[in-house]
């Protein structure tokens, strides 16, 4: 894949960029490291104030960066604005909570009484150099989400971004460049998924953290492992959104659209598969169809555009691919299911639901990256679950219901990283985001987070 910025609402190639040389990675490798010998003696407040500026730098920056992001994955311009916004709130979280975050553990002396020592506490000091592999649909976010942590407990960072944002990659590199980080504490590496090996097994590389399909999560996880170097892998997911006979069936279907087409429908974390409770099935199919099809799809960077482009023509045809088979062998089309008419240039997709979907079909096993829901109607609670967690993923999943007896279920039984009851998942400094299953191991943001590229260390004294 080349390194570009390819405008998906126009499919005109922006900008090409040259991909960097084995030198200049090298050149690359070596800052990193010789920054890390100096930048993980650095005090907590010293690592706070080069955070805080890179805060205030992107808050200024908003309009422009926001632009860019849309230039180059598509996503509406006010949710660029939003992502923008969502990042400084994580930067200054992390610059405000990182110490006490780390702050050294001391066990109860009666535990570690027969251990021999008269003091014994654990420090989690900074691993070394993480090298962050990172998707397309949240191109600031996820770098930033790596990114606060990470330089929160002294780590330096080298960021291979997806080869369609290298605006937004080039963007972070200067960013924090600006924000006076000394030279290599993060570094972008402009760089194709076929080189990712090597700088991965490279010695200087502490750690790994990927975002993005299972494929390229097996890949670099692989190569970890031989190296025997820690990783995190926030993979795909495939959430469930279940609802119930007691939930407010209104703010359901408000936030089922919401929760599956916010980004265009390629997030992680956005609802795919709606399982609804056969006593209130019809009524939800009915609003949910309603719904998605009066949404406005359009021009990202046209202030009232809700649906944007799929991010490249491939994520297209793969989505097409999905639905189609499924029609193909039964699946019923409620709404969309094409390209909208009068928007041929660009990637567009119609938002679409679809219902009577069976197991052999792909649709009920792959995640589908973008606006299609997929409607499954259950008998009981039982089947909810079950149906819930038939899926390779377990990334997150979104329950409503006014029953606390049916809580009490999904907490104990959902297989997911999340469960959010009566709302939709959404990511937030201050929570553990992860999953498990398919979906990837490890988590970000929050204590957790921080704590991924540590080296908890115990420090033992007589
Ligand atoms: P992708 O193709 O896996 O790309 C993600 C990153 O991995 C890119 O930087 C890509 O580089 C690189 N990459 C691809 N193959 C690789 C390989 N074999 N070795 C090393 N690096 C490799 O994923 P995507 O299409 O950009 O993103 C969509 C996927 O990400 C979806 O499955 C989505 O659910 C998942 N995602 C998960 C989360 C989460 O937090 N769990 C969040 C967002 C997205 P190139 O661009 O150069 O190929």
């Amino acid at each position: 894949m080349p390194i570009a910025t390819v405008n998906p609402a126009t499919g005109e190639t922006v900008r090409t960029f040259e991909p960097m040389g084995a030198e200049a990675v090298e050149r690359c490798l070596d800052d990193a490291v010789r920054a890390f010998a100096a930048y993980r003696t650095t005090g907590f407040a010293e690592r706070a104030e080069l955070l805080l500026r890179a805060a205030d730098l992107l808050e200024a920056d908003n309009e422009d960066i926001a632009r860019t992001m849309t230039e180059e994955m598509g996503k509406p311009l006010a949710a660029a604005r939003a992502e923008a916004a969502k990042c400084v709130k994580a930067m200054r979280w992390y610059a405000a909570n990182a110490e006490s975050l780390l702050a050294d553990e001391v066990p109860d002396a009666a535990d570690v009484r027969d251990s021999g020592a008269a003091s014994v506490r654990t420090r989690y000091r900074p691993l070394g150099v993480v090298l962050a592999v990172m998707p397309w649909n949240f191109p600031l976010w996820q770098v930033v989400r790596f990114a606060a942590p990470a330089l929160m407990a002294g780590n330096t960072g080298l960021l291979k971004h997806a080869s369609n944002v290298p605006q937004t990659a080039l963007y972070l590199d200067g960013l924090f460049e600006r924000a006076g980080y000394p030279r290599g504490c993060f570094q972008t590496l402009l760089i194709g998924s076929g080189d990712v090996e090597a700088v991965l097994r490279d010695p200087r590389v502490a750690a790994a953290t990927l975002t993005g399909s299972e494929p390229a999560g097996r890949a670099v996880a692989a190569a970890a492992g031989d190296e025997v170097k820690k990783t995190v892998l926030e993979l795909g997911g495939s959430d469930p959104f279940v609802v119930m006979p007691s939930a407010d069936l209104e703010r359901a279907v408000k936030t089922a659209v919401t929760a599956r087409v916010q980004n265009n429908g390629q997030s992680c974390i956005a609802a795919k598969r709606f399982i609804v409770h056969a006593d209130v099935y019809d009524e939800f199919a009915e609003r949910f169809r309603t719904a998605m099809a009066a949404l406005s799809v359009g021009d990202p960077m046209l202030e009232g555009t809700e649906v944007g482009p799929l991010a490249t023509e491939r994520g297209r045809a793969d989505l097409e691919e999905l639905v189609d088979d499924a029609v193909a062998a039964g699946a019923e089309v409620l709404c969309g299911g094409r390209r909208p008419p009068g928007l041929e240039r660009g990637w567009y997709y119609e938002p679409t639901v679809l219902a009577g979907i069976t197991p052999g079909m792909r649709i009920d096993q792959e995640e589908t990256f973008g606006p299609v829901a997929t409607l499954y109607r259950v008998a009981d609670l039982d089947e909810a679950v079950e149906r819930a967690n038939h899926t390779p993923f377990g990334l997150s999943s979104n329950v409503w219901t006014r029953s606390e007896e049916d809580v009490d279920r999904f907490v104990r039984d959902l297989e997911a990283g999340g469960i959010y009851v009566n709302g939709m998942t959404a990511s937030h400094p201050a929570l553990p985001f992860g999953g498990v299953k398919r979906s990837g191991y490890g988590r970000e943001l929050s204590g957790h987070g921080i704590r991924e590229f540590c080296n908890v260390t115990t420090v033992w004294q007589a």
